[in-house]
């Protein structure tokens, strides 16, 4: 096991790729600070852990709120001593509560797409930001922009100390070529991307390496607020002709928290079925 005894910290860790991500890191031997912000679905996370003879702890915690990330970071440190490797992974897209955004992302998605068809182009503006409200775009920034920040601010103050530590960081394919129906999250996942680079050379000399993921599409409750037909039109846009899945991405995370990727520093890596070349 090549994480053995190391202290991993997952955010978003209740569903999708995060419960993914830390399965695959319990599986090398590390221990996992299971964040989220749904405590039931922390619960879940830590009854597969179990099974697994796996050690795992409970955080709960918002991680677009900057006492409760410190709060957290506090409880981690009181279990298990340090942090070793951070997974910034909580986010949100589209989330189904969300029924104006919801409805009108889809429906702007299918009629570009029908006039695609019947045209040969788009006949209009989509009119996705100039009708985008604050509260999505601000709400989508905090989450995995500051969040990605506030969590990475607390692990370097304990990594720069023991001169060690691994931080992977979520971004997205939509930060490479841009998704015209989810601008708060594509600018989001650019930042991310602009952190990742930053910070690898600012710490590096530290020991501390940082790098990012941009997953294509991948089949997670993330994209349950995607009308079935745009999630078609995606397939057909990937070449491999699928979605992925959570394993897919999690397997590379779990790559690159051990020893064997020590000189992947401040890359981009992106697993999406040849979406983006
Ligand atoms: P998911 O919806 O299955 O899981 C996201 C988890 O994050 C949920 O458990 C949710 O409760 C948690 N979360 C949301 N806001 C939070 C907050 N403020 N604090 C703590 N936890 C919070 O989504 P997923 O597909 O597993 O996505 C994981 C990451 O991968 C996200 O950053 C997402 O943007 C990124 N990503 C996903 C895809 C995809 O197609 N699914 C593609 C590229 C990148």
């Amino acid at each position: 096991m090549k994480l053995n005894n190391r202290v991993a910290l997952v955010t978003g860790a209740g569903s999708g790729i995060g419960r993914a991500i830390a399965v695959e890191l319990a599986q090398e031997g590390a221990k996992i600070g299971v964040n989220d912000i749904n405590e039931k679905a922390i619960d879940e996370t830590l009854r597969i852990l179990q099974d697994l003879g796996a050690s795992g702890i409970a955080l709960k915690a918002d991680i677009g709120n900057v006492s409760e990330v410190k709060g957290m970071f506090k409880k981690l440190k009181e279990t298990y001593g340090t942090i070793d490797i951070l997974v910034n992974n909580a986010g949100i897209a589209m989330p189904p509560s969300w029924v104006v955004y919801k409805e009108r992302s889809n429906n702007a998605a299918l009629k570009a797409m029908g006039e695609v068809m019947e045209t040969g182009k788009m006949q209009e503006s989509m009119k996705i930001t100039s009708s985008f409200e604050d509260e999505w775009w601000l709400i989508t920034l905090n989450v995995h922009l500051n969040g990605t920040f506030y969590c990475t601010r607390e692990a370097l103050k304990i990594m720069e100390e023991k001169r060690k530590g691994k931080i992977i960081n979520l971004s997205s394919v939509t930060a490479l070529h841009g998704e015209p129906i989810v601008p708060a999250y594509s600018a989001a996942k650019a930042g991310i991307i602009g952190f990742t680079k930053a910070v690898a050379q600012e710490v590096i000399g530290s020991g501390i390496i940082v790098n990012a993921l941009a997953p294509g599409y991948i089949d997670t409750p993330l994209l349950d607020g995607m009308d079935d037909r745009v999630k078609q039109m995606i397939i057909a846009r990937t070449p491999a002709g699928r979605l992925g899945n959570a394993k897919e991405i999690a397997s590379l995370v779990a790559y690159l928290a051990t020893d064997d990727a020590n000189y992947i520093v401040g890359q981009v890596i992106s697993p999406n079925g040849g979406m983006v070349i």
